[in-house]
């Protein structure tokens, strides 16, 4: 489904992705983790056509997509949530939903899917005519979240869902990804909270200083010594 090589970023001279390689098979939940300024929001833009590339190449679902600005990613099936939720504040938060669907014509197909959101997020519900920009920060993010599922990408990137959230509405947020990606959708997900994103994932790869430091399984990634003193906490 997407495949990164030799992947390089740069802000100014100061390289922040030296030569990354990773790979999203269909139908995988994959999680990037690491460190703060570990490089992983910057491999996402670049993903996203946000950041230009200073080399490697990008190739999603067998086509290159270096230099393909986002709004033609979407029209492919490449959605993302950026970190910061990219919510529109002053639309209520149904048209945010509907707006996630513009490029559908199911009328029926996308009322089904934003029950379908209401179903996962109740509270969305509950105030579908308040404007967007008065929710909170966990409820932005189950917005944003909604917003890019209801557009039925076929690639999902996730940037740091759990951040600046409680952990009822991290557990929440995981919840939801869990369950797309059991439903089938193909998710790559960025997340600080490395436990939580090894448990729900089925690979994972660990990112430091702009490389790529380890990469496996997400079962036995949770069971490394490495990775358990590094980024588990233990
Ligand atoms: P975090 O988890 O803290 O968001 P990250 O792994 O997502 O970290 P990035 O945001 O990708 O890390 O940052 C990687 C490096 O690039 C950092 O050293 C950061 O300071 C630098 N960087 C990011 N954005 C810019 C920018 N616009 N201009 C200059 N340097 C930047």
């Amino acid at each position: 489904m997407l495949s990164i090589s030799g992947l390089k970023v740069a802000y100014g001279g100061i390289q922040a992705v030296k030569g990354v390689n990773l790979e999203v098979r269909e139908g995988e939940l994959v999680t990037l983790i690491g460190a703060n300024g570990a490089g992983k929001t910057t491999t996402m833009k670049a993903i996203t056509g946000i950041k230009p590339i200073s080399g490697g190449d990008i190739v999603y679902r067998g086509e290159s997509i270096k230099g393909v600005p986002p709004h033609e990613l979407l029209k492919r099936g490449l959605a993302m949530v950026p970190e910061g939720r990219g919510i529109f504040a002053r639309m209520t938060i149904l048209e945010n939903m509907q707006m996630g669907a513009y490029l559908r014509n199911d009328s029926d197909g996308i009322q089904k899917d934003v029950e379908r959101m209401f179903g996962f997020f109740p509270r969305l519900k509950e105030r579908a005519s308040q404007l967007a920009g008065t929710l909170s920060g966990g409820e932005q993010q189950m917005l944003a979240m909604a917003r890019a599922i209801i557009s039925r990408p076929k690639l999902l990137l996730l940037d740091e869902p759990s951040m600046g959230l409680s952990p009822i509405m991290v557990e929440k947020i995981f919840e939801v990804v869990r369950e797309i990606s059991k439903e089938g959708l193909t998710v790559l997900l960025v997340e600080q909270n490395a436990k939580l994103a090894l448990q729900a994932a089925t690979r994972g790869y660990v990112m430091d200083s702009g490389t790529i430091t380890m990469s496996g399984e997400a079962k036995q990634m949770l069971d490394d010594p490495k990775v358990r003193a590094a980024y588990l906490g233990e």
